[in-house]
């Protein structure tokens, strides 16, 4: 099932997206939860429900559907430098012996089709096409071989970064470049995890302004999904619609020669196997 959250004179509201429109789901079916944190932590049993309910359901048009990020307000959203190989090698890093983890605030969040706006205080926002994990059952500790269980959903993500704040700023502002507003685009949807059936073999792409920029596969993910749950989770606990970013392939924009930012009137566009194209222009 494809999942998104409208926005509706009731406030964001979970809807399932079909090929011909789009179905509220708990209008569809009382049980299943409005706030699409609760429809994720709920469970596999739940998701199965909501389809059963979407598929019975007559759908609105989607054009009548104005759509938020997916998640509108993430408790988390946490990111991973470095974990393909050949991206930590054209930063000039080795690839490293432990996942690098930083975050990205909730206010940074951006859904499909909407600009990322480029600060006047930043000369330099590139580009970083991402696997993006999304919790449903929340944990602390949770062992590595239950960890793929705590993910609901998996979508496309863009890990907008400033370059001149994160390495160049004293100290590298890793937080601060990251996390300006816009700068964590994700979607166009959800896919919720039993139609991912192994999230280590989708080719992932990243194409600006039509031409391919990166191009490669999660099955090169140094870190897997389950053991950076598991290293993440070790630290704090994991909350339903939390976001995981697992990092980048080669390609971003600061490690070409010459390098290229985004600019005013691009379009970016992540695309990941099964799991859609994320779209956002530049403004
Ligand atoms: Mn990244």
């Amino acid at each position: 099932m494809k999942l998104v959250t409208c926005h509706t004179p009731r406030g964001p509201r979970a809807a399932a997206l079909l090929e011909n429109g789009a179905v509220d789901l708990n209008r569809a079916d009382p049980d299943v939860p409005a706030c699409i944190k609760q429809l994720l932590a709920a469970g596999p049993e739940m998701i199965r429900r909501a389809a059963g309910a979407a598929a019975r359901a007559a759908p609105s048009p989607r054009e009548s559907m104005t759509l938020l990020p997916p998640i509108p307000s993430p408790e988390k959203i946490i990111c991973v430098g470095l974990n393909y190989a050949d991206h930590a090698r054209e930063g000039g890093f080795e690839p490293p012996p432990e996942p690098v983890i930083f975050s990205k605030l909730p206010s940074a969040v951006l859904a499909d089709g909407h600009p990322i706006v480029l600060p006047p205080i930043s000369q330099e926002v590139d580009y970083e096409a991402e696997l993006v994990a999304v919790i449903g059952r929340g944990g602390r500790n949770i062992p590595r071989s239950d960890a793929l269980e705590h993910v609901a959903a998996y979508c496309c993500g863009n890990d907008v970064s400033a370059r001149d704040w994160q390495l160049g700023k004293p100290g590298g502002q890793w937080l601060l470049g990251k996390t300006f507003d816009t700068f964590a685009p994700f979607g166009p949807y959800l896919v919720t995890a039993d139609e991912v059936p192994n999230p280590h073999a989708l080719g992932i792409r990243c194409r600006l302004n039509g031409q391919t920029m990166q191009d490669s596969n999660t099955s090169e993910l140094i870190f897997p999904v389950d053991e950076l749950i598991a290293y993440v989770s070790a630290v704090c606990t994991l909350a339903p619609g939390d976001l995981l970013y697992t990092g980048t392939p080669p390609g971003v924009g600061f490690a070409r020669e010459p390098a290229v930012f985004l600019q005013p009137g691009d379009v970016v566009e992540v695309e990941i196997d099964g799991l859609g194209v994320l779209s956002n222009p530049v403004a």
